[in-house]
Order: C-alpha cells, then structure tokens, then sequence
C-alpha cells in the first residue's frame, strides 16, 4: 500500500485509488463511476448506498496538487470504520490523468474547475446529478497553490451564518503557517482568510465551491496549501483540515 507521505508516489494515481477502492472494500461503499468524453473518475458513498449524506469531499481537480488527494486519502485511512466516515460522498481525484501527470487542467486542456457551470459536458451532468442526490450540509474542497505563502482558506458561508474558517485554518496549518498576503488571487485576505457570501460569481467559468453552494451546500471550505513547502508537511495539512472541518459544530 502507498504511503501517503511519500513524496515519490505523490502522482502515482493508480496506487492513490487502490487505498481508496481498498477502503471501499472494506467499509461497504458504494461508487458511482463519472464517465465524461475525455476523463472518469469515481466518487465513493461512504453509506453504502446514493443518498443525503452528510458531507462532500473532494480532491484532485487540479493535478499539480497531489498533497491535497493524498491528504484527503490519509484522513480516510487514520478514520476507517469510525463514525466521522460514516455519512459522506467523497470524489477522491477529480482529474486522474492530470494527477498522473502534473498538470493543473485535463488532457483537453480545461481547467476542471471552471467548468461546472457547462452542463453540455457530460461528467459536470452526472457530477450535478450526484450531488443534488447528495445534498451535502457542508462541503471540504482540498487544493494547493505555488504562489502561497503559507495556508490559506476560502469559505462560503450561507445567508446569515457565521464564520468558522480562522479556528480550522488555525488547527490546520501547523507548521506551514497561514498565508500572509493581503490579497490572494485578486481577493482582499486577513491571515489567510477569505469569507465570501453564496451571491459571488467569477467571470471565467464556475468552479466547484460556487456550484455548490447554487446546490444550497454551505457553508463550503477551498482549503490550499503551498505547494514548494515539504509534502508531508503538506499532506498532514490537508488530514488536519479535513478533519476539523467536518468535526466543527456550525451555529
Ligand atoms: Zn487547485
């Protein structure tokens, strides 16, 4: 079995999805398999069965990003057979063969993850259809960026509730540190925070965190790591975050 901590497998995503189907195995889940034109991927019902669930994991969308889907993975491992796993829809590796090979979009060249407005492609309807089955309460989105400085989070909260991103940024980061930059991405930033309401668009295609907060899914967490700091270090990061994400109480 790959060990999530090892740097030299970080894109071997044939091992990363054995520890998952491995999980599956054991724990009784079911998988739905996403087949688009180009890419498959598959996503995991922790319950055993398609349904309202209680969260929504997802990793690997970005393929340049391997500490968030190895993350997400050794969370799963560390929390085999206890409740927290119980009720979930996880989709391990959004975009498996930009994991094999290190890039950020898909073969075609799109970036995933300003494509979940484009219902003419056929992953983003069965995406679409899974997820209003689902409907997650609350929704982990794990992803790296280069330019980071530390960790830092983007948080959707709904219509009048408040804020928990600065606690499980706070448990999460450790050792890396919270990213310091006023703005990130062309967003105003405290110590690594941005909390941003459910009205926001983007102009060039929608990611994943506002498609589903159009589902009514939030709050919702984009939690990012940097990715020129150690991978283990990175790795933990993403465990911790997972973690606290979904054990935090939401008022
Ligand atoms: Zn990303």
């Amino acid at each position: 079995m790959a060990d999530p901590l090892n740097l030299a497998s970080a894109h071997a995503v044939d091992e990363l999805m054995a520890g998952w189907r491995g999980l599956a195995r054991a724990g009784g889940w079911h998988v739905s398999e996403v087949v688009g034109r180009a890419h498959r991927f598959e996503m995991f019902w922790t319950a055993g069965r398609p349904g309202p669930v209680f969260g929504y994991l997802s990793a690997g969308i970005h393929g340049d990003e391997p500490a968030a889907a190895w993350g997400l993975l050794r969370w799963a491992q560390r929390n085999a057979g206890r409740a927290i796993l119980g009720n979930l829809l996880i989709a391990p590796c959004l975009n498996p063969e930009g994991l094999r090979t290190n890039l950020r979009c898909a073969p075609s060249g799109l970036d995933l993850n300003r494509c979940f407005d484009r219902t003419g492609m056929p992953w983003v309807r069965q995406w679409r259809r899974l997820l209003a089955l689902a409907k997650p309460s609350r929704a982990v989105l794990l992803h790296e960026d280069y330019d980071a400085g530390g960790c830092y989070l983007y948080e959707l909260v709904g219509k009048g509730a408040s804020s928990v991103g600065r606690q499980l940024l706070t448990k999460a980061a450790g050792r890396l540190g919270v990213d310091a930059r006023r703005r990130i991405d062309g967003q105003r930033a405290t110590q690594g925070l941005m909390v941003r309401g459910p009205g926001l668009r983007l102009p060039h295609g929608q990611p994943e965190a506002l498609a589903l907060a159009e589902i009514g899914c939030s709050p919702n967490f984009t939690f990012e790591t940097p990715s020129e700091a150690a991978f283990a270090d990175r790795v933990r990061a993403h465990d911790r975050f997972a973690d606290a994400a979904l054990r935090i109480s939401l008022g």
